[in-house]
């Protein structure tokens, strides 16, 4: 019977899996314990309550991070962590926050606007009203093609309300995608002997097909067009969100400063094609805007929050775990990411209060940063670990990072960076939760930065561990909308993830041995300077 084989015929007669040929020194008692406790005692939603409700939203810079960090570690101390600090990193950029924020309609139609503003952009200083301007970018323009574009559209912006771009038109989705993962597939993905398994849970991301890169960037092409409608004097800019059911994606001025934008919002895609297809109609739209943002200088230093269970006998040797607490500002950010926060420090919480003594120090570490770029976590690397090539003495001491941040979902299986042997002693962890529907674990030898905070790990050559979620409405609802909120949360899943973080935490912190490491002359090389993420 073949391993997986056996997997199937053991889950479907609902036995406890005993890791059956593993070398894993697995203990059961604990994870009865582990189990037992959360379902006892779980803390898990009211972490969450105290993260979204309270302290949502969470930008970085922003005042209200800084406290849900200081609540974070008056409550980890509350459970009887110690060392609970406030980390601090150069994020270089003010706090920004919109306090208040409405938009309306007023001719020829009266009705509330629904929209986002978009972060670090100025405010509109009092209320402003004007007439809705279609400013239809050209398609895949070359920077002189834009130039000319814009060149001609002068007249045309100055006191208006600009709606960039046409709207986008939101088909009707008829296949919408699964919930949760099918077993099958997660057990291929993380079955070690797939030759394609071990490329992380992520999934792929839609290539461009045939068509080459277009000459200038969405990036370059909105900071012309912000330097144009600065310039040129007009009033706000309107941005199409362009998702189904008045979704809205609002991210940021990426230049961070606000003298180089008008105020600006993206507005639901539903709204956006209403006023355009008026103005197509030939008839103006008069629209009105009040938009109160405040800038927090202070910001400029960002905080990376730590808490700690002190280890014993190899109190120097660190497991880590954690997740973003930053979140963006359209929602209070429930499943990106403050249940990974609240899962992981649920986890720490379950061994503390279950009184295990780790023989290693264990470290929560709730980041800052992530949604710029995974700034927080790259500095707190930089800073304590350096990196393979630029070694500092705590390299030698990090066991390893757990991360999660996909969502409410529950983990499926994980990913470490490292050799197979990494791999092969997580799955043996991991092997007593199928009865959860976590599958295994794979390894990946990916140096790249990008997509969370696992990765500033795996960058500097450190075991980074992330799990794979189920992915619920992750990447069709939540994952930066404005509809990321506390009732978005699977409470069962997020319970079932941290009784299997608390394990396989309790399991690194006790081996003899930590996660092995590719050897020095197998080390993969470090990718060219790194992309953005977010
Ligand atoms: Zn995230």
């Amino acid at each position: 019977m073949s391993r997986r084989a056996f997997a199937i015929a053991a889950l479907s007669a609902g036995a406890w899996l005993s890791p059956l040929g593993a070398e894993e020194k697995i203990n059961a008692d604990i994870n009865t314990r582990i189990r037992q406790e959360e379902k006892d005692h779980s803390q898990v939603m009211r972490t969450l309550h105290f993260f979204t409700d309270v302290y949502g939203p969470r930008v970085t810079g922003s005042p209200n991070l800084k406290a849900a960090g200081e609540w974070a570690i008056k409550t980890m101390e509350s459970w009887g962590m110690t060392n609970g600090h406030l980390e601090p990193w150069d994020f270089g950029h003010p706090g920004w926050v919109n306090e208040r924020f409405t938009a309306h309609a007023i001719a020829p139609f009266k009705d509330q606007l629904t929209a986002e503003v978009l972060a670090w952009t100025p405010g509109t200083d009092g209320t402003v009203a004007a007439q809705a301007y279609e400013l239809d970018l050209p398609d895949r323009p070359t920077p002189e093609q834009l130039t000319a574009f814009l060149g001609g559209a002068k007249d045309k912006v100055k006191g208006k309300i600009v709606l960039v771009g046409r709207p986008t038109l939101v088909a009707v989705n008829f296949n919408p995608p699964a919930k949760r993962r099918d077993d099958a597939q997660v057990k291929q993905q993380y079955d070690p002997g797939n030759p394609d398994g071990g490329r992380g849970g992520r999934g792929g991301r839609g290539g461009r097909g045939d068509q080459p890169p277009p000459p200038m960037t969405a990036r370059q092409i909105d900071e012309q067009v912000d330097a144009f409608l600065v310039a040129n004097g007009a009033k706000v800019r309107i941005n199409d969100a362009g998702r189904e059911h008045g979704q809205i994606i609002a991210f940021n001025n990426r230049t961070y400063d606000l003298a180089r934008a008008v105020p600006t919002v993206v507005m639901r895609n539903e709204d956006y094609g209403r006023i355009a297809r008026v103005l197509a109609d030939g008839t103006p739209v008069q629209v009105e805007f009040n938009i109160v943002n405040k800038v927090y200088p202070e910001g400029r230093t960002a905080y990376n929050t730590i808490a700690e269970i002190p280890g014993t006998d190899k109190r120097n040797e660190i497991v880590m775990l954690g997740g973003h607490l930053d979140s963006w500002h359209s929602a209070t950010g429930a499943t990106d990411n403050a249940i990974g926060c609240a899962m992981m420090m649920e986890a720490a919480r379950i061994l503390k209060a279950i009184g295990v003594a780790p023989r290693r120090t264990i470290r929560v570490a709730l980041w800052s940063g992530e949604e710029e770029g995974l700034l927080g976590s790259q500095a707190y690397v930089k800073q304590h670990f350096g990196s393979f090539e630029a070694q500092k003495p705590e390299f030698a001491t990090l066991d390893a990072y757990l991360n999660i941040d996909s969502g409410t979902g529950r983990p499926r299986g994980a990913g470490v960076f490292g050799p197979a042997s990494a791999a092969a002693i997580l799955r043996d962890i991991l092997k007593p939760f199928e009865d959860l529907k976590v599958f295994g674990a794979s390894a990946t030898d990916s140096r790249n930065v990008g997509g969370t905070d696992s990765t500033s790990f795996n960058n500097a050559g450190l075991p980074g561990i992330g799990f794979g979620q189920d992915p619920i409405e992750y990447n069709t609802h939540t994952h930066h909308t404005n509809l990321d909120n506390y009732e978005r949360i699977v409470e069962e899943d997020v319970r079932a993830g941290a009784v299997v973080i608390a394990s396989t935490l309790y399991h690194l912190a006790m081996r003899d041995e930590m996660v092995p490491r590719f050897p020095a002359g197998e080390m993969p090389a470090p990718p060219k300077p790194a992309g953005s993420a977010q």
